[in-house]
């Protein structure tokens, strides 16, 4: 997959995705990441790319016609169009899924807003697609797209050594990941569940399984709504709040 990204400060992005998985993927040629000077594509001499904003208000905007040539030179160069999207805190919030679908393009070409953000005709001419990263405000675009980056090339095939890294994960399914242990068996004090040293695969499964299932009830009562729990679902869950320690 290929990954354009323009930005005000395309500078930030090689010291975080250089490194650990994604900078393996880069290397194994599974990912291609391309970090555009937004000014670059400025009509203006000096490389002017914000203006004041019509109608009043504190702060400045980017304009669309920087971005607009960004888009075009790229999709020029490609030969096709990357399938568009734009940081931004009023977009939907990326979900798991979001980084599926989005893994099934052949190429995105990401937008980094800053100040203000972009002037909404740029969003309309290109049909963007707006993702946020949550319910906050940041001052760039720049964090935003390198968590989107890395959430979408840890599902593209190869990157992770086996799909079950990402499938028993925190959200593939709608639930939250069960507790995990490791070395050594007792850490101040406190023992690793007896279940989980049995080699009892079956019992270890429905100890994951409940454990995830409470878990998401207690942290995440928006998934838990969403959740088709299976008659076992609801049995693991008698036992457990009869027996916390299970
Ligand atoms: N005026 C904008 C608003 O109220 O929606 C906020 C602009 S913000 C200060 C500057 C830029 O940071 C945005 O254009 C966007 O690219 C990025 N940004 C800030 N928060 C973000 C978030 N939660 N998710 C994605 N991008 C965000």
């Amino acid at each position: 997959m290929r990954v354009d990204i323009l930005s005000l400060f395309p500078e930030m992005f090689p010291p975080v995705l250089g490194h650990s998985i994604v900078g393996r993927a880069r290397k194994k040629g599974i990912l291609q990441v391309c970090c555009h000077q937004l000014r670059d594509f400025s009509p203006d001499f000096r490389g002017r790319v914000d203006d004041t904003v019509f109608g009043g208000g504190k702060g400045m905007l980017l304009a669309a016609e920087p971005f607009a040539r960004g888009i075009d030179e790229i999709s020029a160069h490609l030969g096709w169009r990357p399938h568009i999207l734009y940081m931004s805190p009023r977009g939907k919030v990326l979900s798991q899924q979001d980084a599926k679908r989005l893994a099934r393009e052949p190429g995105l070409l990401i937008l980094c807003g800053h100040y203000e953000g972009v002037d909404e005709r740029l969003l309309e001419e290109y049909g963007v697609e707006e993702i946020s990263v949550g319910d906050y405000v940041l001052t760039g675009g720049e964090l935003p797209a390198m968590i989107l980056t890395d959430a979408v090339s840890r599902m593209l095939p190869g990157v992770l050594s086996e799909e079950v890294c990402f499938t028993e994960e925190s959200h593939y399914s709608g639930l939250l990941e069960y507790p995990q242990y490791t070395r050594p068996e007792v850490w101040r004090g406190r023992p690793v569940p007896e279940v989980l040293l049995s080699g009892h695969h079956e019992n270890i499964r429905k100890w994951r399984r409940g454990q995830a299932l409470a878990i998401t009830r207690q942290n995440r009562p928006d998934l838990w709504e969403r959740l088709e729990l299976t008659k076992e679902d609801r049995k693991l869950l008698e036992t457990l709040d009869e027996t916390p320690e299970f």
